[in-house]
């Protein structure tokens, strides 16, 4: 079995459930004791927040990049930059390390192509709704994209830093996010990905009426797919 290299903490939250899915397809596939070989780097979130804000991209693409070669040593396979928003950085991370990265975009695209869909939504942060980094890798899977209008986006990108990412998950929240989802039904949307890591520790499937792409756990399902392939 490959052993999977994790770049996580941004935030913790969602790290830690990289950590439970890895572990529970592993089990369910090979059963038994088998658990999955993972090292995870966990940075601090509040400085990439920080430098996120004062928009010092390759700051953060070099802490990215130390991060994937402390993992490249420490016997790491390939790589996961465990949040949509740092895939900004993705190549930078990939040369720089000199591992393989699969790309959170990657899993996404296949799975929504997989499952018939031509038009989804997309919320996560306002990089990865209005910047080109998550969303034309996805267009490459033959998806037309929408994301929210500006008000819907700036409340979904404060209730993810503000709250999510500080471990607070509000209903109050979750029934704003769904009102935006309806919203972008009404536009055309199919499905909704949820498009940053700790999205799916609000919105859940049972939520709304379209299927939801949580990337989270696609991210996690196609690295076990590649820890297990020969
Ligand atoms: N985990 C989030 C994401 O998937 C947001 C945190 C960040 O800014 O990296 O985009």
């Amino acid at each position: 079995m490959k052993c999977i290299g994790l770049i996580g903490g941004m935030s913790w939250n969602s790290s830690a459930e990289y950590y439970a899915h890895i572990n529970t397809l592993v089990s369910e596939r090979l059963g038994g004791l088998h658990s999955a070989r993972v090292i995870l780097y966990s940075m601090e979130f509040d400085e990439i927040e920080r430098a996120q804000r004062e928009n010092r991209w390759d700051d953060m693409a070099a802490a990215l990049a130390d991060a994937g070669k402390a993992l490249k040593c420490a016997g790491s396979d390939f790589l996961l930059i465990c949040t949509n928003t740092m895939h900004k950085v993705a190549d930078e991370v990939a040369n720089g390390s000199g591992l393989p990265l699969l790309h959170i975009a990657d899993a996404t695209g296949q799975a929504i192509r997989k499952a018939g869909i031509k038009t989804v939504g997309l919320l996560g942060t306002r990089f990865t709704m209005f910047e080109p980094f998550c969303r034309e890798r996805l267009e490459k899977f033959d998806l037309n994209v929408l994301v929210p209008g500006p008000e819907d986006a700036d409340t979904v990108d404060r209730i993810i830093f503000e709250e999510l990412c500080q471990s607070r998950f509000e209903t109050a929240s979750k029934q704003i996010c769904v009102e935006i989802i309806g919203r972008m039904v009404e536009q055309g949307a199919e499905g909704i990905i949820l498009g940053c890591t700790e999205l799916p520790l609000l919105i859940k499937p049972d939520d709304v009426d379209v299927p939801l792409f949580d990337t989270t756990r696609l991210h996690a399902e196609a690295a076990v797919d590649m820890a297990l392939s020969e």
